[in-house]
């Protein structure tokens, strides 16, 4: 029988590659595999099972809302997305205005658009992005995007972009002027390999926008919806962005993006600017209702100090650091081995992402228990001894 794995080779686009493992179905922070296996999540998707799997509050308000109501498209509207909209407003804390998107990319580029326009009312001409950074695959989020390996064969691209180094405030500074239309930035580098900025970092970024006249985005894409222990990572940062990209976490697996604006950004598109058929879809918008409404900010911080401590305390040769904030970490290594240890963490039966060759991420369902921590606790020093072997 051929499985499932030379199936998905043969009907795919190469681009993903050949997955190593098929999964079919998940509780909480436990899935299995097609074959019986069972994993400890320790990665959610890419950090977007914020509720875990098959959680019964998303389960009911999906289930329930695909029965009543899919679509509607944009041409009418239903209550589901102004709920959404007045919901993520109020955890905001701060006036401003929505648009719903169907995932990350598609956040960025309403975000974007946002900023195009915004320059030309106000004559300026160029954006400024961090290396490293990642802010989508579509055309405008890519040229923003500071990956070379993943930016490079697709450019040159329109628009004047403008790449300084993550971290750098002076070096921010050097590139700001008075022709910058926006500054997009992450709060810390997901794609990168979950990279904090130093202490101050976006609060001097919000400075130096503000004195400039330019837009400060905040692509919060990977890092909001309680990831970092706080709605918000730039809530903990003490600053407020124009504009702030959402997706991953906030539909808990179901598809869906947002871009907020703030003050004058709330209102830089008039009727007719930007659209989407299925943004806001209904279905989607119950889905983040349900994971806004169940995420439990003091059991991230909980556990997840547990996880940092636990992981800090490990000593060995193959294991040089943690970095991260929340349940969104990085076990940093000594040697380029992420791929070897994402294999034996994946035979030992945890599931975890090499996100650079060098680091592992963890970005595991924000339900995750204190007992599931401490096992993958307990069983990360001997994955290592495997990675380090094999
Ligand atoms: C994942 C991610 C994106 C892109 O989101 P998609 O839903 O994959 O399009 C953009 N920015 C950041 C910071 C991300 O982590």
């Amino acid at each position: 029988m051929t499985s499932l794995f030379d199936r998905f080779e043969a009907a795919f686009m190469p681009n993903y590659g050949v997955p190593p493992v098929a999964l079919a179905r998940g509780e909480g922070s436990v899935v299995w595999g097609v074959d019986g296996a069972e994993y400890l999540d320790m990665f959610g998707g890419i950090a977007v099972s914020s509720l875990g799997h098959a959680h019964p509050a998303l389960v009911e308000a999906v289930s329930t809302q695909v029965a009543t109501l899919a679509h509607t498209s944009n041409l009418l509207l239903h209550e589901r997305e102004v709920e959404l909209a007045e919901k993520l407003l109020s955890l905001l804390g701060a006036p401003g205005k929505v648009f719903l998107a169907n995932s990350g990319t598609e956040a960025n580029e309403a975000a974007l658009k946002l900023a195009i326009k915004y320059g030309r009312q106000t004559g300026r001409s160029y954006f400024v992005a961090a290396e490293m950074g990642f802010h989508g695959r579509t055309l405008g989020a890519l040229s923003l995007t500071g990956k070379p390996s993943i930016r490079d064969q697709f450019g040159p691209f329109p628009l004047d972009v403008r790449f300084v180094p993550y971290g750098d405030a002076d070096a921010l500074a050097a590139a700001v002027d008075g022709d910058c239309a926006a500054v997009f930035l992450e709060p810390t580098q997901g794609e990168a390999g979950v990279v904090p900025p130093p202490d101050g970092y976006m609060a001097r970024a919000r400075e130096i926008t503000a004195a400039a006249g330019a837009l400060l985005v905040a692509d919060e894409i990977q890092s909001a919806i309680g990831r970092t222990g706080h709605w918000f990572a730039h809530q903990a940062d003490g600053y407020l962005p124009d504009i702030l990209t959402l997706a991953k976490g906030l539909g808990g697996g179901l598809p869906i993006g947002a871009c907020v604006g703030f003050g004058p950004a709330a209102t830089i598109f008039e009727k007719g600017d930007h659209g989407s058929t299925f943004g806001g879809n209904p279905v989607s918008c119950a889905a983040a209702l349900a994971v806004l409404g169940n995420v439990d900010l003091a059991h991230v911080q909980t556990v997840a100090a547990e996880l940092r401590d636990g992981l800090e305390a490990i000593s060995h040769p193959l294991l040089k650091g943690v970095r991260g904030r929340g349940l969104w970490l990085a076990a940093v290594l000594t040697e380029d081995r992420a791929a070897q240890v994402q294999a034996a963490a994946q035979r030992a039966g945890f599931l975890v992402n090499a996100v650079q060759p060098d680091a592992i991420r963890l970005a595991p369902p924000l339900v995750i228990t204190p007992a599931q921590v401490r096992s993958f606790l307990t069983a990360f020093p001997p994955i290592l001894d495997e990675a380090a072997d094999g």
